[in-house]
């Protein structure tokens, strides 16, 4: 029960979905949480909710990853309040649009996803970095994607910018392990979550019938919270000889 006690962590795309579970266990476990995202309603809800359940242990902050100044203040919140940061979670992104094929493929919309999904990851990195260096200790997690290990049932922007957020973590793997800094991606497979019911135009229950049907472990209904018990796990120290790796989470999906 308490795996992160005395961790500090920041959750990027924490108000919803895969991050909004990562935020509810992060909490559980015991760390405190800075949520961090652009839906300013539901993230101020979330952070009621939890400080109601355990306490003055999570805020809210506006944090467009794209932007350096919010990024730069994420980070600096959770120092200035719980007075260190442990755990940088690059989890914000966005599907984009649904172009599969490259002559329809619109040059704006790559930019924007690459923009959110790889950029917005790499400013997230950086600004941990810059605390997590002089500390010489540290976790930067990502969420890349199945789409980093399964060819063509993404969009070729979605595809690319999870490809080159793996690349990032290995870069970073080597070039801070010498600080203690753990660095690690995690890839799920698909998870009901608002991103994928807009992207299908379904109704959970509907994509969730659609997931287990599809998965390799039947019966079984990929979760959110299935995804965060992976950060759960790289964000403590029983990973402390983890580094380096791309844990795809999809139940074996990807290796069919
Ligand atoms: P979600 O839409 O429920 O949550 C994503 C969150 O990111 C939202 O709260 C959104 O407001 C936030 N966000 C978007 N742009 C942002 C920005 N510029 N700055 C800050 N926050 C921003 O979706 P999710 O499924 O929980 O997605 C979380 C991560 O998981 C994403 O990186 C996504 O690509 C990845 N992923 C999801 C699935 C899936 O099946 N749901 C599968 C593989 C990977």
């Amino acid at each position: 029960p308490n795996r992160l006690e005395g961790k500090v962590a920041i959750v990027t795309g924490g108000a919803s979905g895969i991050g909004e579970s990562t935020v509810r266990l992060f909490t559980k476990y015991g760390a405190k949480v800075v949520i961090a995202d652009v839906q300013d309603d539901l993230g101020v809800a979330l952070c009621n909710d939890l400080v109601s359940e355990s306490g003055d242990n999570v805020i809210y902050v506006h944090c467009d990853v794209t932007q350096e100044s919010d990024v730069k203040n994420a980070v600096d919140t959770a120092v200035s309040k719980f007075g260190k940061l442990d755990i940088m979670f690059n989890n914000a992104g966005i599907p984009g649009n649904l172009d599969f094929k490259i002559l329809e493929s619109e040059n704006e919309n790559f930019k924007r996803v690459f923009e959110v999904n790889t950029f917005g990851s790499f400013l997230g990195a950086k600004h941990a970095a810059r605390v997590m260096i002089p500390a010489k200790r540290g976790v930067i997690l990502f969420t890349s994607s199945s789409a980093s290990v399964v060819s063509g049932e993404s969009p070729h922007s979605y595809t690319v910018s999870k490809h080159a957020v793996v690349g990032l973590m290995k870069n970073l793997s080597v070039e801070l392990g010498q600080y203690g800094i753990r660095v690690n991606c995690i890839s799920p497979g698909s998870v009901s979550t608002p991103l994928l019911t807009n992207a299908m135009g379904l109704e959970k229950a509907a994509v969730d019938d659609i997931l287990c049907a599809a998965s390799v472990l039947k019966e079984v209904v990929p979760t959110a919270e299935d995804i965060a018990e992976a950060a759960v796990y790289l964000g403590s120290d029983a990973s402390k000889f983890v580094s380096g790796i791309n844990l795809v989470v999809d139940g074996a999906y990807s290796t069919t």
